[in-house]
């Protein structure tokens, strides 16, 4: 039977592509991809000609079928997003876990991740982290996610995008607080690549001063809470309160 190569492709520069990665897109019968045109220049780029199956968010479950028995074949395929390490904040889950449910062999081809790749160059505690990707598109959603994020003591990691940036700093700033310590990573591995470090209330200002600094993807990450207040002495507190309200 064939494998299914999960392939992490480059987020900007073109050159982080990997010789492994390279020679696996040659080799492989098929390319499972999330755009064909986006990977079409890719392939134009390296000088290859495939097969390319779409696979997106919206008919990732009816491919699983057309994948499987390709691989139970004997073809050898190769699964891509349109930038970086695929199911990561990108299409493939489905696909990944039915097929290692199915038996059939998955193997990783590892490469550029914009969460690595912020974080290896941020400054920030890595230690632990918390990635929560993209957030709900609407603020009232945004808001109900990063609120219980208030106490979390690891670094936190985001996807945004430059629709949504400064609404984002700003809901942060409200639930976090100004003065606590953050990095934004834009346009990694591209030309205007810019890291961003400082309070969130200092970097919200430095993208406001200049609109181009809002253009391109962004990665943002978050100190940990360095004074959390744990649940029980939340309770406690309540507790306390209650008690002092009984006395005459
Ligand atoms: N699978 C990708 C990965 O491994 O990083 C992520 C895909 S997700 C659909 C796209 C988001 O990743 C962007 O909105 C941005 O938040 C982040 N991203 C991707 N490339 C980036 C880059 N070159 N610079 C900054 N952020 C990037």
């Amino acid at each position: 039977a064939g494998t299914l190569y999960v392939v992490a492709t480059p987020i900007g520069n073109l050159a982080d592509l990997s010789v492994r990665a390279q020679q696996v897109l040659s080799s492989v019968d098929v390319i499972a991809c999330e755009d064909t045109r986006h990977t079409q220049r890719l392939l134009q780029h390296l000088g290859l000609r495939k097969a390319l199956l779409s696979v997106h968010d919206h008919n990732e479950r009816d491919r699983i079928e057309q994948v499987a028995s390709q691989l139970s074949q004997g073809r050898n395929m190769a699964l891509v997003s349109d930038a970086g390490t695929p199911l990561i904040s990108d299409p493939g889950y489905p696909l990944v876990q039915a097929l290692r449910e199915m038996g059939h062999k998955v193997v990783p081809i590892p490469g550029p991740s914009a969460i690595i790749t912020a974080l290896s160059a941020a400054g920030l505690p890595t230690d632990r982290f918390l990635f929560e990707g993209f957030m709900p598109h609407k603020a009232s959603g945004r808001r109900e996610r990063l609120a219980p994020l208030a106490q979390e003591t690891a670094t936190i990691v985001f996807y945004e995008s430059k629709h949504r940036i400064i609404e984002t700093l700003t809901l942060m700033e409200e639930c976090f607080g100004p003065d606590r310590l953050a990095c934004v990573a834009r346009e990694l591995t591209k030309a205007f690549e810019t890291f961003y470090h400082g309070t969130l209330g200092n970097i919200r200002t430095q993208l406001l001063a200049d609109a181009d600094q809002q253009k391109g993807e962004f990665v943002v990450m978050v100190a940990g809470n360095p004074e959390p207040i744990s649940g029980s002495e939340v309770d406690t507190e309540k507790l306390f309160k209650l008690l002092l309200a009984e006395l005459p």
